[in-house]
């Protein structure tokens, strides 16, 4: 079927070979779409409020307490996904503020948060995560513009984790010689942190308060798409009279990071981001006395037996892939179904991505929002060619995008074989790659038939089946007819390609001490 001009490149591919490359949407409002089973009433818009967001044209480095211009003067456009509207300017750090900060944590290590009591640092978690909570509302909106999240997810699931991971450490930031009978913990000194793009706040929360309940002092680099919500955190750091250098906030490009890892006066790495760039890192500190942590990608599995009630488990395939637009590193990317009942979870997937609404994140009706960045988009539709090439087909809503932003429909594949790149490719887009087993034993070969070991789903009706395929996935955190449910005082972290260390937790703390 030949692609007019101005057609939605994603308009219905139920069974249709063409690629889907190019977004060159009709404008349309988002929410105003055809649906691939005939017209469906929609709800009326639910924006959540942004007038009152005060976003700054310029964001400076935060170093030592203070905020201030980098030492090269250069600075770099944070977007909205979402329109592609420049955000505001973002400062980027060279080696020069690297030092700058990482020296600033030092000071700040010897003279002040390694001396000072476990019980004084905690009442300063307590109040950042208070802080947190106080201004959670227009932290989650600020989250859904700069980055990518539907307003949903950043306002009901990142906040109220970020405040928990806070609260949290804080309990633990004096009673550390508990937390290891026998031993005494020492913080290490200077931890240096790289986060991405997926979980901007979240992931600074579970680099920072760990590391400070154990009387480190942090660097912290956020990803180049979404450094606005780190430079407010930096502000509830300033409110919450945290003192001076105890954490600095630097924001660049992947050259920021690597001048981070390298300074000889970083005790700690902590990594979160791509195999590839963990792969250099691990490099970078081997002959170092450095201590790393790496939190990599992921190709969870989610298996459904024909005994797990489908209805549910269909919605938890939805909400673990579709509602996260698959940005996240254990997005059940992967479904494994039980071939008595792949005919009804077909039909019950394709009508359901058939009514996700897809558009403006800040819409509390939205269920998909934008994706990332330009580059992000671009990789989605590669893999996604790729697979049409190799064979599978794709199933897609036939929907009508906003011409403006980045945007990529939910979508699933099906007629998918173990080795190809959308079976083994972390995708990070809203898509999904369907096959089929017929035995326990064969779900749990195609399951582990990956080089990542994140994370994975079972959905079954047997809690015996739970336990014996559990045990048997290499995975680092197994959810049993749930997904993607996070708690602080549980530790996460993978196999093989996915980890090297864990977080969260008990065993998060661990990262950040020595044990004398
Ligand atoms: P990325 O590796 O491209 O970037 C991550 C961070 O590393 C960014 O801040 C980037 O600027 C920095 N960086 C890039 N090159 C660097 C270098 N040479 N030296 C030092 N720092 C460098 O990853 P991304 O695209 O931002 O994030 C997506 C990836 O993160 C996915 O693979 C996802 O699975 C993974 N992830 C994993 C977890 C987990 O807990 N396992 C959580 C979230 C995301």
């Amino acid at each position: 079927m030949p692609r007019k001009k101005n057609q939605a490149a994603i308009t219905l591919v139920l069974r249709d070979q063409q690629p889907p490359l190019a977004v060159d949407h009709e404008t349309v409002p988002p929410h105003d779409r055809k649906l691939d089973f005939g017209e469906r009433w929609a709800y009326a818009p639910a924006p959540e409020q942004s007038d009152y967001l005060r976003i700054r044209p310029r964001y400076q480095l935060f170093i030592d307490g203070k905020f201030r211009p980098p030492h090269s003067g250069r600075y770099f456009d944070s977007i909205n996904p979402a329109t592609e509207a420049k955000l505001a300017e973002i400062a980027e750090a060279d080696a020069h503020d690297v030092d700058l900060a990482v020296k600033a944590a030092r000071r700040a290590h010897s003279r002040v948060w390694s001396r000072m009591s476990g019980r004084e640092r905690g009442k300063y978690l307590y109040r950042i995560a208070r802080l947190v909570q106080e201004k959670a509302r227009e932290l989650a909106v600020l989250e859904s513009i700069d980055g990518w999240k539907t307003i949903r997810e950043s306002r009901d699931i990142d906040l109220p984790l970020v405040a928990a991971h806070f609260f949290y450490y804080a309990g633990w930031s004096d009673k550390l010689r508990y937390a290891f009978p026998g031993r005494t913990p020492r913080s290490l000194g200077v931890a240096g942190q790289i986060i991405p793009w997926n979980f901007p706040l979240l992931m600074a929360a579970w680099k920072l308060a760990p590391a400070l309940a154990a009387g480190n002092t942090c660097v912290l680099k956020p990803a180049e798409t979404t450094s606005i919500t780190a430079m407010h955190l930096a502000d509830i750091l300033q409110e919450a009279e945290l003192p001076e250098g105890v954490v600095n906030i630097i924001t660049g490009p992947g050259l920021t990071g690597k001048a981070l890892i390298e300074h000889e006066e970083v005790e700690k790495i902590a990594f979160t981001g791509s195999t590839r760039v963990g792969k250099l890192l691990l490099k970078a500190v081997a002959g170092t006395k450095k201590k790393l942590t790496l939190e990599l990608g992921g190709k969870a599995a989610n298996i459904i037996f024909e005994d797990a009630p489908l209805d549910q488990a269909v919605e938890g395939i939805i909400s673990g892939i579709y509602f996260n637009q698959g940005h996240v590193c254990c997005a059940g990317s992967r479904l494994l179904v039980q071939e008595g009942v792949f005919p009804a979870v077909i039909r019950k997937l394709r009508d359901r991505i058939s009514a996700l609404r897809v558009g403006n994140p800040l819409d509390k009706n939205t269920d998909i929002g934008a994706i990332n960045s330009r580059v992000q988009l671009d990789k989605i539709c590669e893999l996604v060619d790729s697979g049409l090439q190799q064979g599978a087909e794709l199933v897609q809503p036939r929907l009508r995008l906003p011409k403006k932003g980045y945007w990529y429909p939910p979508s699933f594949f099906t007629g998918v074989t173990a080795s190809p790149r959308i079976a083994q490719e972390e995708i990070f887009g809203p898509i999904l790659s369907v096959m089929t087993f017929r035995t326990p034993e064969e779900a749990i070969e195609r399951a582990n038939n990956t080089h990542y070991g994140l994370s994975a789903g079972v959905w079954t009706d047997k809690g015996s089946k739970i336990f014996k395929i559990a045990s048997k996935l290499r995975a680092g955190v197994v959810w049993a007819n749930t997904y993607n449910k996070f708690d602080p005082t549980s530790p996460f972290g993978g196999y093989r390609e996915s980890s090297f260390g864990r977080e969260g937790g008990l065993h998060g703390l661990l990262p950040y001490l020595s044990l004398l």
